[in-house]
């Protein structure tokens, strides 16, 4: 969306042959770290319902950040030499499978006088709707407020769009 700005993301997701930790969410503040989080989904949903831990570390960063744009391979190195130092007792072995995703659009950001370019619902384009991150404002992006959207946009189409009456159809 044109005016808008937003972060990238970058996670690597790790299927562990056993837990890491007991906790699901680890916030890491410190500046050095090429991650931000480790959360370990498999604490929150059972590890029985994918057959492995999973763990992913989250980072947000700019998209022409050379994190973003390094290989795979080369993500995993440096966000697992940094796990190390968290867990010592941290094994290579562990890992059965690795995966690194990226999502160029994944935080808008809020700068000055936001509220006055949030996009709208309705879109120049006849019957074509928006419901998206950039319209969460003043709260922050969550699956939440992406369901009251989707709601509010749902209600708002249904208002402006004539439904064909098709009641005496067989
Ligand atoms: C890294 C990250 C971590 C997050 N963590 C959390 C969290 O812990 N808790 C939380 O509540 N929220 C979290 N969020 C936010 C949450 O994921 C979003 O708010 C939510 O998924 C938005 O839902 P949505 O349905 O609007 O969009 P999406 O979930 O993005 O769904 C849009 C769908 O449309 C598809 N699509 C796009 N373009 C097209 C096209 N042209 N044709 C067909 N299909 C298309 C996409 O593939 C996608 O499946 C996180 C987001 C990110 C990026």
């Amino acid at each position: 969306m044109e005016g808008l700005s937003y972060q990238a993301n970058i996670c690597l997701l790790l299927e562990l042959e056993k837990p890491l930790s007991s906790y699901y969410w680890i916030t890491v503040a410190e500046v050095s770290a090429p991650f931000v989080a480790v959360i370990e989904h498999t604490n929150l949903i059972p590890a029985e319902e994918y057959g492995a831990h999973l763990v992913y570390l989250s980072r947000y960063l700019r998209p022409d950040h050379k994190l973003y744009t390094a290989s795979d391979a080369r993500v995993k190195e440096i966000f697992l030499t940094y796990l190390r130092k968290i867990f010592p007792e941290w094994q290579d072995s562990w890992v059965r499978g690795s995966h690194v995703y990226r999502s160029a659009y994944a935080q808008p950001v809020a700068t000055t006088g936001y509220s006055r370019k949030i996009p709208a619902y309705q879109t120049p384009i006849p019957h074509l709707y928006l419901a998206s991150m950039a319209q969460i404002y003043p709260e922050d992006r969550g699956q939440n407020f992406a369901l009251r959207n989707g709601r509010e946009v749902a209600r708002i189409a249904q208002e402006f769009t004539e439904m064909p009456d098709v009641s005496g159809m067989a």
